[in-house]
């Protein structure tokens, strides 16, 4: 298996730390707002990283986080000590208590994951259950003298790591400009890089709504009341389930100056080890060949893809076609391309059934080679997905087919051998209505489309209008 390591900006033999074994830690959602599909897509990168050494016989562990505090805003301007906290945000938005927003976008996120067949990792903590972890690191950091105090909060001393920078190689100059830390909102801050560890409940943030007793101490609160930065999380709950070194860090590019960068520096000070062997990013998903936004209404997400009549697996399956450092533009014209695709395939799934009467034969050493040639290419899934088609144009027997693509959709995962055709017999009255529609729709008469719509609705079904078809759902 060879990986693209960020750390050393080429593709490595991987090593694992344990024989077999895999320890793998991702950053996880911010859990304030539904994710759209561009976060939705790191999840799915890193399952398929995941899914490739479970086929290569790894035992894998992965760690993914929420956070539930402590995620300022500033950070969409490279600062994450800046701003608002994102949950009270959203608990204002929507006025609730932090903790109920919490639990609101990590039962959509988990249904959204599950839905993309993505693998749940083995350890999913939460932030808020993990404090006293974050406590007990910067209190080593403070002993070690890598972090001090102010009135406002404990930062980490950038300039006590001599290789502080290593992950992103910018020099720091370089790293204090475009992290915006120009001005500096604390005058006892020693260097503008340096990051907060621990903000107490003072100053902007005086009314947080999410804060805890800790040991540290500013003349300005009681029993050091406050909040931990949001790099610490990651830095204390990766150690935690994973240990003082693991073997994979997994982020978006975004996280490689500043995210990453303060987690490499918080765990390595504290522990004296390396944090992770590998560094491994992925690139982003745009829209229409432009950033993602809310304003625009192009931050989809799975359900909006849903309402729309796709599923999550062909998203799952758009996603497949991308390497997980290449970026993706995503249009409703390619993703109903891969739904077409992805059903032709699940139809020629139903054809080899039926050819081979339902026997399940060998799997095919030689395609199954190649396939193993492809993952082990730094996850090049595009061109594992290219080797399902050559099997499915291959001349082997289709019992033999059926068994090597049921293999490869181990890694895939796109419920390939789950499939069932369920057929959905629509009455001939919903067909003449569907026909007097796209006429009216032809002709420009969108209050008679409407009208006829409704009508359909009337008898049970929805009708839903992609890319100028009409498709039809029973309700
Ligand atoms: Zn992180």
């Amino acid at each position: 298996m060879k990986l693209y390591n960020t750390l050393t900006k080429q593709k490595e033999e991987f090593v694992p730390i344990q024989p077999n074994k895999v320890s793998m830690y991702h950053c996880g959602p911010t859990v304030y707002w539904t994710q759209h599909i561009g976060n939705m897509r790191a999840v799915v990168m890193a399952d398929l990283i995941k899914r490739s050494f479970h086929y290569l016989n790894y035992d894998v562990t992965l760690v993914r986080n929420y956070t539930d505090v402590g995620h300022l805003t500033g950070d969409n301007e490279g600062d994450a000590d800046t701003g608002e906290d994102r949950m009270a945000k959203a608990a204002q938005r929507e006025s609730v208590d932090p903790m109920t927003i919490a639990k609101k976008y990590t039962d959509i996120y988990e249904s959204d994951r599950e839905s993309l067949n993505t693998l749940k990792p083995e350890h999913c903590p939460a932030a808020t259950n993990h404090i006293q972890e974050m406590v007990d690191m910067v209190q080593i950091l403070i002993d070690k003298g890598f972090a001090y105090s102010t009135d406002l909060a404990i930062y980490f001393d950038v300039t006590k790591k001599s290789d502080y920078t290593k992950l992103s190689g910018q020099d720091i100059a370089e790293q204090i400009s475009d992290a915006g830390h120009g001005s500096v909102s604390d005058p006892g801050k020693r260097n503008p890089q340096d990051f907060s560890l621990w903000f107490f409940k003072v100053g902007s943030h005086s009314n947080a709504l999410q804060t805890w007793e800790s040991p540290f101490t500013s003349p300005l609160v009681k029993h050091g009341e406050g909040f931990p930065g949001w790099h610490i999380e990651c830095s204390a709950m990766s150690q935690k389930y994973l240990g003082d070194s693991f073997d994979i860090h997994m982020g978006g590019i975004e996280h490689i100056p500043i995210h990453h960068t303060n987690e490499i520096a918080q765990s390595e000070s504290a522990t004296g080890k390396t944090m992770s062997t590998y560094w491994v990013h992925n690139e982003h998903l745009s829209v229409n060949g432009g950033k993602m936004s809310k304003s625009e209404g192009t931050s989809y997400t799975i359900s909006d893809l849903e309402e729309k009549g796709f599923s999550a697996l062909d998203l799952r399956y758009f996603f497949l076609q991308a390497h997980y450092r290449s970026k993706q533009n995503f249009t409703w014209e390619s993703l109903t391309a891969s739904q077409t695709a992805l059903n032709k395939i699940y139809k020629e799934i139903i054809q080899l059934r039926n050819t081979s009467e339902n026997t399940i034969g060998k799997i095919n050493a030689e395609l199954k080679e190649v396939f193993i040639e492809k993952i082990s290419d730094d996850i090049n899934l595009p061109q594992a997905l290219a080797v399902l088609h050559k099997v499915l144009k291959s001349d082997i027997c289709d019992s033999d087919k059926l068994a090597t693509i049921y293999d490869f959709d181990h890694v895939l995962g796109l419920k390939l051998s789950e499939y069932t055709e369920t057929k959905i017999n629509i009455p001939d009255e919903i067909i003449k209505l569907l026909k007097f529609r796209a006429e009216a729709r032809n002709n420009k008469d969108w209050e008679t489309s409407d009208q006829i719509r409704d009508e359909i609705i009337g008898l049970g079904y929805q009708v839903l209008d992609v890319d100028g078809e009409q498709k039809i759902k029973p309700m």
